[in-house]
């Protein structure tokens, strides 16, 4: 498909309209740039490039994709990371806790969040300096459409933009889903309309509540002339402060400890060691080592333990519907 010719709305000095996202591995941004790369070039009649940047986990890590746009004259010739986004989309609100995502957004920038906030709650929460914040609850609407977020993402950045046809972007998403994952396509395109259509805006001045991130460039701390020979980890004890909640695409496993036996197939199956166990008795009075809780920062939500319990200990849940109390101790009696 072709839609009518259309103009972008703003470039920048280059010539091009763009947009970052950041997101955690597992949440899909890398098929959302495509997707979206796709949907501009291909059937809106745009020049452009997307591009993405991971590390070498594929889970739980950083991860950025780049979209940009120019008019069908202008050659696409720079391949950097958009330090200054028309468009920035956040996939996961925590990332906020550990990169610095609002670099580069200024009064006329867009910024996309994944969140139950309300825009002036997620403003404080991301100490926004200014732009046009929409709030979208996609990890909501993907858990109950049975999607991922990021189809619902675009549709709130289709929105957002003003220039970016749904239409497009829908074709793209059945084109790319293709045959393979037919039955996908429907609730996807659903997705997409709901984040469409639930997302809540407010634009923010720079009224000097939060000073503007200007964009740097981190440097490696380790590398090719100081890195300690033999590959030794010099940060003993860095899996502690590992935090793979960010990975969790909305469901939770949830620990009833009456009814667990402490057979400890969960703690075999867990890749991430998130069960914590202490001593105390079993059920016949004799010492044993006794199943307490699990530690949700640990966590990135596979699931797997509560497949392998035979005693329906453990369960599945929604985790915005899971008391915060059972999450704070890592179990319910
Ligand atoms: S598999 Fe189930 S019963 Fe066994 S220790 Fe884990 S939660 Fe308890
Ligand atoms: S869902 Fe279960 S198996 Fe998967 S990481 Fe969490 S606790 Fe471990």
């Amino acid at each position: 498909m072709t839609t009518k010719e259309t103009k972008l709305p703003v470039v920048n000095e280059s010539g091009f309209y763009e947009i970052r996202m950041e997101s955690i591995g597992g949440l899909g941004a890398n098929l959302a740039g495509k997707i979206l790369g796709e949907a501009g070039v291909l059937n809106m009649g745009f020049n452009g490039s997307n591009f993405s940047s991971y590390g070498s986990e594929k889970k739980g890590s950083p991860v950025k994709a780049f979209v940009r746009f120019c008019d069908p004259n202008v050659e696409v010739r720079v391949n950097s990371p958009v330090i200054e986004p028309h468009i920035l989309a956040i996939f996961h609100e925590n990332l906020s806790k550990s990169v610095p995502v609002t670099q580069g957004v200024g009064p006329d920038s867009i910024v996309i969040l994944n969140t139950s906030k309300n825009p002036d709650e997620a403003r404080d929460f991301l100490k926004l300096h200014a732009g046009t914040l929409y709030c979208i609850d996609a990890l909501k609407i993907a858990i109950e459409e049975k999607t991922r977020i990021n189809t619902a993402i675009l549709g709130t950045i289709s929105k957002a933009s003003g220039f970016l046809s749904p239409d497009a972007i829908k074709d793209m998403i059945a084109k790319n889903l293709g045959k393979k994952y037919a039955s996908l396509i429907e609730p996807n395109l659903k997705t997409f309309d709901r984040g469409c259509n639930e997302a809540v805006s407010k634009k923010f001045a720079p009224d000097g509540k939060y000073p503007y991130v200007p964009f740097t460039r981190e440097g490696q701390k380790i590398g090719y002339f100081n890195q300690p020979i033999g590959g030794v980890i010099p940060v003993a004890g860095s899996s502690v402060s590992k935090d793979l909640s960010g990975s969790r695409e909305g469901w939770i496993p949830v620990l009833n400890r009456s009814k667990c036996t402490s057979c400890g197939e969960c703690d075999i199956t867990c890749p991430d060691y998130c069960f914590v166990w202490e001593n105390g008795v079993d059920k016949k009075g004799k010492p044993a080592r006794i199943l307490k809780s699990i530690i949700y920062q640990y966590c990135k939500g596979c699931l797997r333990c509560v497949d392998i319990c035979k005693f329906e200990a453990l369960t599945k849940h929604k985790e915005f519907e899971v008391d915060r109390t059972i999450i704070e101790k890592g179990y319910t009696e």
